[in-house]
């Protein structure tokens, strides 16, 4: 089905093949380049095929934002103990330790391994497959290190093994983003694709606001601390916009399929 876009400068509406979806694409009075939007489909063409795997990709969503709530809660727990420097619950760190260790890559990586039955006319598919084959990668090099670290204790550095795992799982966060932005698009719901794409920026902007105050903090010394918290407010609203896409695009999926 071709999509139909109009020209931003003349208003001519004319229409692209679905092969150009995503792509610029002159217009044929102008010549200026338009943005051809991405694919996406009215919700009563799916198949009942794509209904089903949607629905499959629905509950992969429901686990991730179940790995990522362990996650927070079990941060939130660390803080308070480091906090309280309780020795009753400095032993129930092992077991909140190895929940943010092991359970929640493993329930994120199982809910991204069932997001990949994905609809092929998504074109979302690709994403999600590079983002859980790097964070397989990332979690198989974080156990090898580990286990090395337990055996040989000061003899290897994994500094730059946990490195190269901490950048894997960066750039598949970021396909995983990307995969979430277009399979909103696909089921026509471009709000909570544009919501998705906010947090990436916002996390990327965490980034370079935590590198700025770092160079404060080596500049002017402690008063930078202050500055450390604009880094972690906007961290902490890139994640509640990340948790939040994910969970607008398990509803609208739930009502389209
Ligand atoms: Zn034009």
């Amino acid at each position: 089905m071709p999509i139909s876009l109009t020209c931003r400068s003349c208003g001519e509406t004319y229409s692209a093949p679905d092969s150009a979806a995503g792509r610029q694409l002159p217009c044929p009075i102008c010549g200026t380049e338009n943005r051809v939007p991405a694919t996406s489909v009215h919700t009563t063409d799916l198949t009942n095929p794509e209904r089903d795997s949607l629905r499959t990709v629905g509950h992969g969503l429901g686990l991730v934002m179940l790995s990522i709530a362990i996650y927070v809660v079990s941060v939130m727990y660390i803080m308070l103990v480091m906090f309280t420097q309780s020795f009753f619950l400095l032993d129930t760190l092992f077991v909140v330790t190895g929940l943010v260790g092991f359970v929640v890559p493993i329930l994120h990586m199982v809910g991204m391994g069932l997001c990949l039955v994905v609809p092929t006319r998504s074109k979302a598919k690709g994403m999600v497959t590079t983002a859980f084959v790097l964070q397989l990668l990332a979690t198989l090099i974080t156990i090898l290190t580990t286990i090395a670290a337990i055996n040989r204790p000061f003899q290897n550095d994994p500094q730059p093994f946990t490195m190269i795992a901490g950048l894997m799982i960066i750039a598949g966060l970021v396909l995983f983003v990307l995969f979430l932005a277009r399979t909103a698009e696909f089921i026509d719901r471009p709000k909570i694709s544009s919501r998705a794409m906010m947090s990436m920026y916002l996390a990327i902007a965490t980034f370079v606001l935590l590198f700025l105050t770092g160079m404060l903090g080596a500049a002017i010394g402690e008063v930078a601390l202050l500055f450390g918290l604009i880094p972690l407010v906007v961290g902490i609203i890139a994640l509640l916009r990340y948790v939040g896409s994910i969970s607008q695009l398990r509803s609208a999926i739930r009502e389209v399929a």
